[in-house]
C-alpha cells in the first residue's frame, strides 16, 4: 500500500463512510486533475464521472479559474467580513443577483426567441441581497434561521412551521437534517432535532398513484396519474392552514431531488406547488446546491416530460431550475457549483423584503446573528465570478448541450439490461435505478451494496462516480467530451454484466 494511503488509513474518518469497509482496501489516492480527469498516487487515471461529489463544473485546473485565484492571492487570501468589505464578495454579490432573476439575461441582452411556456409568476419577487456562507448546510442554515426570524417578526406566526419534501436532502447540520426526511440520516439524531413536517415528492417510478406497468423508458414519460402528487401538496397546507399556523415556509430542491436518488419532478409539477405553497402565504426555499448553475439544462424552458427544447441563444439561457420554470423563490441557496467546485463557498440569497425585517435601531437588536469566519472569503469569491464567466460564454454553453445530447442518446444502451429500472436525466443530472427485474421493479436491499459494487467494478474501468443506495448517479464536469460520455456509459454497462453476469 502506497505509505499516503497508509497514513490516511491511520488517521483519517472519512464523510459517509463505514470506516471498518474502507480499512480493508487501498483506497483511491487522487493526486492531480486536470478537465473530466481525476490522477492517482499510482498514475492510474479517471473520469471524474460525478464532478467529485456533485461540485466541479468545468474540469479541474481550469486555466482561467486557476489564474482568478493566483491573482486574488497576489491581493489576499483572506479577510473578515465581520466588520469589513472587499472586492470579490461585492463584485461576486452583485453577479448573483441579477443572474437569479427570472428575466435575468446571460451574455447578449435582448429577448428574441419564443416566450416560456409558463408566463412568470405574478407573485414572484426579487432576490436583492446576498448572504455568504461556507458549504450547501450553512446555506440552509441561513436560509432556515432568516425565515424564521422573518416570519416571526412579520407576525406571520409566533412558532413557524416548515413543509419540506419527502425524501428531501438539505444538508448535515442539525438545522438541516431536521428539513430533511431521509430516514437512514434522520433517524440517528432523532433526539437533536426539531420538528418539519414532510409531503410526498413525486417519484413517478415508484409512485403508489402511477398505474401505468414499466416500460423501458424514463418512468415521467409513460406514468398514468391525475397529479395526486400536487393533491398531497395542497392538502398539507389546507391541514396545516386549519389549526391557525400555517406553513412559514416550503423547502424544495426544484426539478430533481439529489441525495433522494436523482428524482426528478414531471414537468409542470414545480410550477403547481409553487402557486399552492405562495397562495398559502409560505415563503418559497429553494435548495439549488446540486441543481444550480446550469446543472439542470440549458433554456429557460421544458417543453414535455423530459425532453429540453433547446434554444441556442445565450441570452435566454438560465442557470437556476426554479428560473427554468418560471419561479424565482423568496431564497435561494447555491453552493457546491458556486465556485466551479475549487474552495469551499456557499450563497443564501434574498428579498428586500425579508432583509427589512432585521433592519432597526441597534438596540432593537433586529440584527441577523449568524455567521462564519470565512464568511465572503476573496479566494472563493474570485473563484466563483471566474466560474460564472465561463459559464457565459458561448463555447461552454455549446458544450453543455453537446454533452446533454451525448448523454441521452449513450444512456439508451442500458435498457438492454433487465436489471436497469429507470434511467433519469434532467440536464446534466442522471440517475439510473438498478433493481431485480424491471418488469416487477423489485428493488435490491441496502445491504446487498449494488450500487458500490457496481461503482467498485467501473473505478477498475477508470471511471468514478458514487452511487445513491441503488442509483447509479452521473453529474459529469461540463468539459466532458461526448466521447467521453459514452466511455462513462459503457462502463456501467460493461459493469453491470460483469455484476449480474448475463444480460437479456
Ligand atoms: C450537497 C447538498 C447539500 C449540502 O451541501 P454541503 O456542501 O455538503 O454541506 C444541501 N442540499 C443539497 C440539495 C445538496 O445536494
Amino acid at each position: 500500500m502506497h505509505p499516503l494511503a497508509q497514513l490516511d488509513h491511520k488517521y483519517l474518518w472519512h464523510p459517509f463512510t463505514q470506516m471498518r469497509d474502507w480499512l480493508k482496501q487501498e483506497p483511491i489516492l487522487i493526486t492531480q486533475g486536470k478537465g473530466p480527469w481525476l490522477k492517482d498516487v499510482h498514475g492510474k487515471k479517471y473520469l471524474d464521472a460525478n464532478s467529485s461529489i456533485w461540485v466541479n463544473l468545468h474540469g479541474h485546473s481550469h486555466p482561467k479559474i486557476n489564474a482568478a485565484i493566483r491573482r486574488q492571492l497576489k491581493k489576499i487570501a483572506h479577510s473578515s467580513a465581520l466588520g469589513f468589505a472587499n472586492e470579490p464578495a461585492s463584485l461576486l454579490a452583485e453577479k448573483l443577483v441579477k443572474l437569479a432573476q427570472v428575466g435575468g439575461k446571460m451574455g447578449n441582452s435582448g429577448s428574441r426567441g419564443k416566450p416560456p411556456r409558463f408566463p412568470a409568476l405574478t407573485k414572484n419577487p426579487q432576490l436583492a441581497k446576498v448572504f455568504f456562507s461556507d458549504n450547501g448546510s450553512t446555506a440552509m442554515e441561513a436560509a432556515l434561521k432568516i425565515t424564521y426570524q422573518f416570519a416571526v417578526r412579520t407576525g406571520l406566526s409566533k412558532t413557524p412551521k416548515f413543509l419540506s419534501l419527502d425524501g428531501a436532502y438539505h444538508g448535515d447540520t442539525v438545522g438541516a437534517v431536521s428539513l430533511g426526511h431521509v430516514d437512514l440520516f434522520h433517524k440517528a439524531y432523532h433526539g437533536l432535532l426539531f420538528s418539519s413536517d414532510k409531503v410526498m415528492a413525486p417519484y413517478c417510478y415508484r409512485c403508489p398513484f402511477n398505474r401505468a406497468k414499466p416500460e423501458r423508458e424514463d418512468a415521467r414519460k409513460y406514468r398514468q396519474c391525475r397529479w395526486e402528487c400536487v393533491g398531497k401538496v395542497e392538502q398539507a397546507f389546507a391541514r396545516q392552514k386549519k389549526t391557525g399556523n400555517p406553513y412559514a415556509g416550503f423547502i424544495f430542491e426544484p426539478l430533481m431531488q439529489g441525495a433522494a436518488g436523482m428524482i426528478p419532478q414531471p414537468s409542470g409539477w414545480l410550477r403547481q406547488v409553487a402557486d399552492i405553497a405562495r397562495g398559502n402565504g409560505a415563503l418559497l426555499i429553494a435548495d439549488e446546491v446540486m441543481t444550480g448553475f446550469g446543472r439542470t439544462g440549458v433554456t429557460c424552458h421544458i417543453t414535455d416530460e423530459t425532453e429540453v427544447q433547446v434554444i441556442e441563444k445565450a441570452d435566454q439561457v438560465r442557470l437556476f431550475a426554479t428560473a427554468r420554470v418560471g419561479v424565482v423563490p423568496d431564497v435561494l441557496c447555491v453552493a457546491k457549483g458556486l465556485t466551479g467546485g475549487y474552495v469551499p463557498m456557499a450563497a443564501t440569497l434574498t428579498t428586500d423584503k425579508i432583509f427589512s425585517a432585521f433592519l432597526g435601531r441597534y438596540d432593537e437588536f433586529k440584527t441577523f446573528f449568524h455567521g462564519h469566519s470565512f464568511t465572503g472569503n476573496q479566494i472563493g469569491a474570485a473563484a466563483a465570478i471566474a466560474s460564472l464567466d465561463i459559464l457565459a460564454s458561448k463555447p461552454s454553453i455549446q458544450a453543455r448541450i453537446r454533452l446533454q445530447k451525448a448523454f441521452q442518446k449513450s444512456l439508451r444502451s442500458l435498457w438492454q439490461y433487465s436489471q436497469v429500472g429507470d434511467i433519469r436525466q434532467v440536464g446534466l443530472v442522471m440517475g439510473i435505478e438498478l433493481v431485480k427485474d424491471w418488469r416487477t421493479r423489485e428493488p435490491f436491499p441496502l445491504s446487498a451494496q449494488v450500487g458500490f459494487r457496481i461503482c467498485d467494478a467501473m473505478a477498475r474501468r477508470g471511471v468514478l462516480t458514487r452511487p445513491v443506495g441503488s442509483v447509479i448517479v452521473f453529474i459529469p464536469p461540463y468539459c466532458t467530451t461526448p466521447a467521453q460520455a459514452a466511455k462513462t456509459v459503457d462502463a456501467l454497462g460493461d459493469s453491470i454484466r460483469e455484476i449480474f453476469g448475463r444480460k437479456r
